[in-house]
């Protein structure tokens, strides 16, 4: 869902202020002073950091605002980090909630007031994420940011149905209890509750007897603390419950687990970056080269698939797109070149249908301008460089991709985080959960894990595991056309029933094919015909079109799917066997968009920490849901 920004003015000292709770963002006279004082010292995070065991520390804050107190966390941290290089924590993850988010212009103004790094400042505009409800994950170095974008109890209620028992600290910020009793609920104390850890501290600026009351009744021990500056008290607390049966991490023994990927296409790539990040050990297999499936053609469309109101299949992709383009932007800004172009996408209303369906996506306005904006024939062949006849809706930030080269530079990133290893040509014959983790045999050998994520697409191994999940397998032939004079001028990527990209040397890509139930690879002259059709068909009249040249070269693959179009996401068999094996398929033709979320949702999955992803969200994406669906009908 659309989220509405906040309303804001900047006072005589340039500070922003919210008229709404007639409260400044932070303090006039010395912000970071007053963040170090309540919610750094309040909450001893130095003697924490030194204290934990775990490999992650995360602390949850309510009101985002302008990320200062994120700022100071992360400085806390580094100064941490460098004086114990060797300490077993080392990585930091916060959670924050906004339901008034700061527009773009206004962020950048109030970043310029703010006093915190450049660094940080630059990086939080570089990645700050479309303004839709739910979780976005951003990512500074050691430290990840889960920014959540909605009303505070009810983006935590959604936290903590999957990611209980995880905060180790709570920064209560949020305006002052009097301004702002929402911010200030029972509901919200208790769910803090669900959400902490054993050991969770908290620290806010206030002292309000209603909120010390709250919090003691939500199970927090709390003390009056001296406030700062001219503020007598503000309150600290610890988190006192003694009923919770707090289940062990797992691998918590296990320093860095080691976990094998099978198949090395944009999910076992993603997943095994994911992994790296977290320091795992990670050994990818493939039976052929990398991205020798689905993820194997020279360029593949970038950009969500939206419906005109909101849904969770489109909230999954747009909350996807979003991340994606963070990790890929990424990927590119640390010097890992792939082929590609964020140049926008057109996708043109070449039908009644698909017209009616983006007239009405206008007229409910569901989705952000800045991910989707509406033009006519004449903008359209503005932004496209070639004559067009028909409008449609343009995705700026999409673009183009060249899958096989993005898989090898996110492969490559991992290699550079941690000990990851590239097994291709060797193909994976079995793999045998036992009590400790999984056993992958390959032709040569066994060898032990303590993990397996399968990531396979259409590959013709059957996993006995997944023969309950109803996969369906659909060919698709996508041509390489070779770009001619007028064809060479496209800008944007174009999308109707299929898709034309700009040129990458010399040639086009012009898809694609669907052919249910057929699982062979071979390039057939009658499907280049049918997409060759297939684009004349939805632009008629269209002068590039009828010059697109054909010599007969192109490529087919098999794509895995299930029947809601949904990826499929999570540990499996977790019952009997305590998550040992898990799985991350059924991309689709989608996996550009939906890999690196899905990745980083299984990876925190896998290592207990935090999820991105809001809980009705996860139920969508995640392996049991079909099962649990039976059960409903039945
Ligand atoms: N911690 C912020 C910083 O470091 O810049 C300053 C926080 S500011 C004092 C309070 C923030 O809480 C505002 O950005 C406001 O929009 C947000 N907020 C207020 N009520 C909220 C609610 N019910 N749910 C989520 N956020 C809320």
């Amino acid at each position: 869902m659309k989220i509405k920004s906040a309303l804001i003015q900047f006072n005589e000292h340039g500070t922003p202020v919210a008229p709404a709770f007639d409260d400044v963002y932070f303090s006039n006279d010395d912000g970071a002073a007053e963040t170090e004082h309540v919610f750094i010292k309040g909450n001893q995070l130095h003697k924490r950091f030194v204290e934990c065991k775990n490999n992650h520390f995360v602390i949850a804050e309510t009101g985002f605002g302008t990320g200062l107190n994120c700022a100071k966390a992360i400085e806390a941290f580094a100064t941490f980090r460098q004086q114990h290089p060797e300490h077993v924590l080392k990585r930091l993850h916060m959670i924050t909630v906004e339901k008034f988010p700061l527009n773009r212009v206004d962020l950048e103004r109030a970043l310029q007031q703010q006093p915190s790094s450049e660094t940080f400042k630059t990086s939080l505009v570089n990645q700050y994420p479309l303004a839709l409800s739910g979780a976005h994950r951003l990512s500074f170095g050691n430290v990840t940011i889960d920014l959540w974008f909605g009303e505070a109890i009810e983006m935590f209620a959604s936290l903590a149905q999957h990611s209980a028992n995880c905060v180790d600290a709570w920064f209560l910020d949020g305006f002052a209890p009097s301004k702002n009793p929402d911010m200030w609920s029972q509901d919200l104390f208790n769910v803090m509750a669900k959400l902490s850890a054993p050991d969770a501290t908290l620290a806010t600026f206030t002292a309000a007897g209603f909120v010390r009351r709250g919090l003691i009744d939500a199970g927090f021990q709390m003390q009056k603390a001296p406030g700062f500056g001219r503020k007598r008290e503000m309150l600290v607390g610890q988190f006192a419950d003694s009923t919770t049966d707090f289940t062990p991490k797992p691998y918590e023994n296990t320093q860095q687990p080691h976990i094998a990927v099978i198949g090395a296409g944009l999910a076992g790539a993603n997943i095994a970056l994911s992994l790296s990040l977290r320091g795992c050990k990670v050994t990818v297999f493939d039976k052929g080269d990398t991205a020798s499936g689905a993820s194997g053609n020279p360029q593949g469309g970038f950009y969500p698939q939206l419906h005109a109101q909101i849904s969770h299949p489109s909230m999954i992709q747009a909350l996807s797109f979003d991340f994606a383009k963070r990790r890929y932007q990424l990927l590119k800004d640390l010097g890992y070149n792939y082929a590609g172009d964020f140049c926008g996408v057109l996708q043109l209303g070449f039908s009644d249908g698909v017209r009616e369906r983006q007239t009405k996506m206008k007229a409910n306005a569901p989705w952000p301008e800045d991910l989707v904006q509406f033009v006519d024939d004449k903008q359209a062949s503005e932004l496209a460089g070639v004559a067009l006849n028909q409008g449609g809706i343009f995705f700026e930030q999409g673009g183009w991709i060249s899958p096989p080269e993005l898989v090898n530079a996110l492969l490559k990133r991992a290699q550079e985080e941690s000990d990851v290893e590239l097994r291709t040509h060797q193909q994976v014959i079995n793999v045998e959960t036992n009590d400790n983790g999984a056993d992958v045999t390959t032709v040569d050998k066994t060898e032990s894990f303590d993990h397996v994520v399968i990531t396979t697409g259409a590959d013709d191994f059957e996993f006995d595991y997944l023969a309950s999940l109803p996969f369906g397998r659909t060919r698709g032939q996508v041509e390489s056309v070779p770009a001619t004079t007028e064809t060479r001028s496209l800008r944007t990527v174009l999308c109707h029933k299929g898709y034309f990209t700009p040129a990458l040397s010399g040639r086009q890509a012009l898809g694609s094919t669907y052919v249910r139930n057929d699982t062979q690879t071979d390039y057939r002259h009658a499907e280049a015909d049918t997409n060759l059709a297939t684009h004349q068909k939805a632009l008629p009249d269209t002068s590039f079109v009828e010059n697109i040249e054909h010599d007969y070269t192109g490529r087919a693959a098999i794509r895995m799917t299930l029947p809601d179009h949904q990826p499929v996401v999570g540990a499996i068999f977790e019952k009997n066997i305590g998550g040992r094996m898990s799985v991350l398929c059924g991309l689709g033709s989608r996996g550009l968009t939906t890999a690196p979320l899905m990745a980083e949702v299984l990876a925190s999955e896998l290592l207990q920490e935090p999820l991105p992803i809001a809980k009705e969200l996860y139920e969508a994406v995640h392996h049991t849901r079909f099962a649990k669906r039976a059960a409903k009908r039945s």
